[in-house]
């Protein structure tokens, strides 16, 4: 049985054509600054962003981690969503490594912080309160596009007050590819970051290589970076043959999300005309349903049984990426009308067994 795997886009093989590219690399020592590779990738996505630098670095965490520790010194804050990856899902990390101290501000349910918030969370310049430094925003949120306009007030805010501004743009061209809306998915990108001082971007989530994401940014910014990424143990050496990837992806990968986009909106209709459950949020390419009567985790089993995968408990999550089609979408709708078709107790064994959850 062939699997459909909806639990994220990190999940993608690299393609026949992407492994042909990183086997073609050519490749040197990146400690010493001699891989080409690495270097054309850098060049490639600064130039492409409108960027002064970029630097090459292993995953998501890492790079917002260099971004935090790059903006801001020991004693320093920065101001970013409660639900923000950069505060809530990477271990802390600006806090045990870099001694800044996030200040979480509640995100609105379209991803947005009030800009009321951001200013009230700016702290006066006196002993008794961190440095605030840096403003934080993600893009997409929750597979949803931040709108320009937000993008440009929230930076200006932070600007007329002396902040520096970071996007975590883990999904980035899937914002830029929604945007454009069939225009340059590049130049919406690059419009999506004009304001923002650093943009990290995935490269292992849609656009579909096996690893690495980049930090975008001024020169002097990315040579902190490079250095703190060195003291994190993060230089590594051929490593233009995971960079060949990531020029492929943006070579080849970048406009066909909008196939993923039009896959998940599938998978939303088809869900939102099945009884029992209500779909959240579908953008981009990520989908959200809530599942009545807490049998999110039954309706997992139940789809896992079948080969198809996804996470979540009460809220389910579904998201599509290049190693989904659109009959896997229908396989995914078929089995779900199946789940509720069947009458409750009919799960009981399943729920049971899903108690441990
Ligand atoms: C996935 C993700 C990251 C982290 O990327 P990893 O490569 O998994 O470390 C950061 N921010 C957002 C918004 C993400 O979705």
């Amino acid at each position: 049985m062939s699997v459909v795997d909806l639990r994220s886009d990190t999940v993608t093989r690299p393609t026949a054509a992407m492994r042909e590219a990183m086997m073609a690399a050519e490749l040197g020592d990146d400690v010493f600054g001699d891989d080409p590779t690495v270097h054309r990738l850098q060049d490639r996505l600064a130039a492409l962003l409108g960027k002064e630098a970029a630097l090459f670095v292993s995953s998501g965490t890492q790079s917002n981690l260099l971004a935090l520790i790059s903006h801001c010194e020991r004693g320093d804050e920065y101001l970013a969503g409660q639900m923000a990856h950069c505060y809530r899902y990477e271990g802390g990390g600006a806090a045990i490594l870099g001694s800044i101290q996030p200040q979480p501000l509640p995100q609105q349910a379209d991803g947005t912080l009030a800009l009321a918030d951001i200013a009230g969370a700016i702290k006066p310049i006196d002993p008794h309160f961190a440095r605030t430094k840096l403003l934080c925003l993600e893009n997409t949120w929750n597979g949803q596009p931040l709108m320009l306009d937000y993008l440009d007030a929230a930076t200006a805010l932070a600007r007329q007050h002396g902040l520096a501004t970071h996007l975590d743009g883990a999904r980035l061209f899937n914002a830029a590819v929604a945007t454009a809306a069939g225009g340059d998915p590049y130049a919406a990108a690059r419009r999506i970051v004009a304001e923002f001082d650093s943009v990290s971007v995935c490269l292992s989530k849609g656009l579909g290589a096996p690893v690495g994401s980049v930090l975008c940014g001024s020169k002097a910014l990315i040579e902190r970076a490079h250095r703190w990424r060195k003291v994190l143990g993060g230089g590594m050496r051929q490593v233009g043959l995971l960079a060949a990837a990531g020029l492929h992806a943006l070579d080849h990968h970048v406009a066909r999300l909008a196939d993923d986009h039009a896959l998940a909106q599938r998978l939303a209709q088809g869900l939102a005309g099945i009884n029992g459950l209500s779909v959240r949020s579908a953008s981009t390419n990520i989908v959200f349903v809530d599942v009545a009567e807490g049998r999110g985790a039954v309706l997992l089993e139940h789809l896992a049984a079948r080969g198809i995968l996804a996470t979540g408990l009460i809220g389910l999550r579904f998201v599509t990426h290049l190693d989904v089609d659109a009959a896997g979408i229908d396989r995914t709708l078929a089995a779900v009308r199946e789940f509720f078709a069947l009458p409750v107790g009919a799960h009981a064994r399943a729920a049971t067994a899903a108690a441990p959850y």
